[in-house]
């Protein structure tokens, strides 16, 4: 029996590409191991949106060295963000690599698994899956904003085509998917590189009527390209769930321009307002980055006022960290502190505290319908249509299904109830 390891960090495209991966790897017989000793090959799928997630990526690729000494005819590969196309330099910095694959590239690695694979299964039965799963629609990104590495490293943005999307969902569903969650670094522009032209409503539309689908979420919203069809596939498509990630970085059109985001404060403020027109209960998630070169005490305030306005379910907010060859890094000196940008985000994060935790009261004592995706410590978890984390007890077995909970407790981050009747197996 030969086994796998797939160590993951990132955005959730990197994850839908590991869980392509691992099912790709399945295929040719392999079986997963949580024991990274015990692996005949190690991916290590990167991220460097972030300097902190690079210096993860390298201490995890520092951690294989002494293992590939011990056990050389392991398969080490970096995949992911972190390579590009300068392998020579890579092979030169990790010698301990086999194998350097750019993002969600894999047929490399699957060569030469094929070719070590002891027992190539032709009647493989597919495990059943995790309820919910990730489908990426549309690869890259053409946006360039001047502080992010991912036009660099994932290149420009080519859209799956419907017929593709549709043949995968549904093979999802028959293996126990009930939610899927389209991807795109930029969900919104889908389509406008196809034949025909077709957007993310219409490819909504078709996948509506998937049977034995529950639910349909789609990540991330451009702010400049939410069309108006777009929010009323949401209002109006039964599956689509009310929940939109939707970044807007910064609350201060200077820094916006600087950033490069297509859209001012204004227009952000009329766009939510008419999404919470259109979907009455929508949840709305958000991205800010605080201490983005030249940001002033004055500007950084329009961002807080901005949260405060709006109140968002969600805010993940980031410290401005300068990435190699992006447009910030080489115009724009990063002059704001760290301990600086340590007390923005702090002052962030105790006021999205504050507002989540008013969002989630007000739910208190009302049923919320929850898709259960599994157990942690003796409680089922899963969230509602509006992506609350939500934990019941209950002794039968729910994994999979649609259960009505009333919420007795809420918190910034999650919720707490009991089951009150299950809505439907589906
Ligand atoms: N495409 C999405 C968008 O338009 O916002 C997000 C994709 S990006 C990979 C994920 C998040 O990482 C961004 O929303 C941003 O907040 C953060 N990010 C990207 N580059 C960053 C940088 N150089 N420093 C800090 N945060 C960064
Ligand atoms: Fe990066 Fe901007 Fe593209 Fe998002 S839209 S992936 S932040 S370049």
């Amino acid at each position: 029996m030969a086994y796998y390891h797939i160590w993951t960090i990132g955005c959730q495209m990197n994850q839908a590409d590991s869980e392509q991966l691992a099912a790709d790897l399945e295929r040719l017989g392999y079986q997963p191991t949580q024991e990274i000793d015990n692996a005949d090959l190690i991916v290590v799928n990167s991220c460097m949106v972030r300097q902190s997630a690079e210096n993860r990526v390298l201490g995890k690729l520092d951690s294989l060295k002494e293992l590939k000494r011990l056990s050389p005819d392991t398969v080490v590969a970096l995949a992911g963000c972190m390579v590009d196309s300068d392998t020579d330099r890579l092979r030169r910095r990790f010698p301990h690599v086999d194998l350097f694959l750019k993002p969600g590239q894999f047929n490399e690695l699957l060569d030469l698994a094929k070719t070590r694979a002891s027992e190539v299964s032709n009647s493989f039965a597919l495990a059943p899956l995790s309820p919910t799963a990730f489908v990426t629609i549309i690869e890259g990104c053409d946006n360039f904003c001047s502080y992010c590495i991912v036009p660099y490293r994932r290149g420009r943005e080519k859209s799956r085509s419907i017929g593709e999307v549709r043949r995968q969902v549904e093979s999802l569903t028959e293996r126990g998917v009930k939610e899927i969650t389209l991807l795109g670094q930029n969900v919104d522009s889908y389509g406008h590189d196809l034949p025909n032209k077709p957007g993310l409503a219409d490819l909504l539309q078709e996948l509506n009527s998937v049977a034995g689908l529950a639910r349909i979420r789609f990540l991330t919203s451009h702010p400049k390209d939410m069309s108006h069809k777009l929010i009323q596939a949401v209002a109006s498509l039964e599956k689509v769930c009310e929940h939109i990630s939707l970044p807007v970085q910064a609350g201060d059109d200077r820094i916006l321009e600087a950033m490069g985001r297509g859209y001012t404060v204004q227009f952000y403020r009329a766009l939510v307002e008419r999404i919470r027109l259109a979907i009455p209960n929508v949840a709305l998630a958000t991205d800010v980055i605080v201490g983005f070169p030249g940001e002033t005490q004055e500007q950084f305030r329009q961002t807080i006022d901005l949260l405060s306005d709006l109140k968002f379910d969600t805010v993940h907010v980031a410290a401005y960290s300068p990435r190699p060859g992006t447009t910030a890094a080489r115009r724009f000196k990063d002059d704001i502190p760290l301990s600086e940008k340590r007390r923005r985000l702090q002052e962030v994060e105790e006021l999205q505290g504050n507002i989540a935790s008013e969002i989630n009261a007000l739910l208190l004592g009302h049923d919320v319908e929850v898709l259960v995706e599994g157990k942690k410590k003796g409680k089922w978890y899963g969230r509602t249509r509006t992506d609350k984390l939500v934990f019941f007890q209950d002794n039968a077995d729910c994994l999979g299904q649609l259960v009505n909970i009333e919420v007795k407790k809420t918190s910034p981050w999650a919720l707490q109830g009991s089951p009150k009747r299950s809505v439907s197996k589906v």
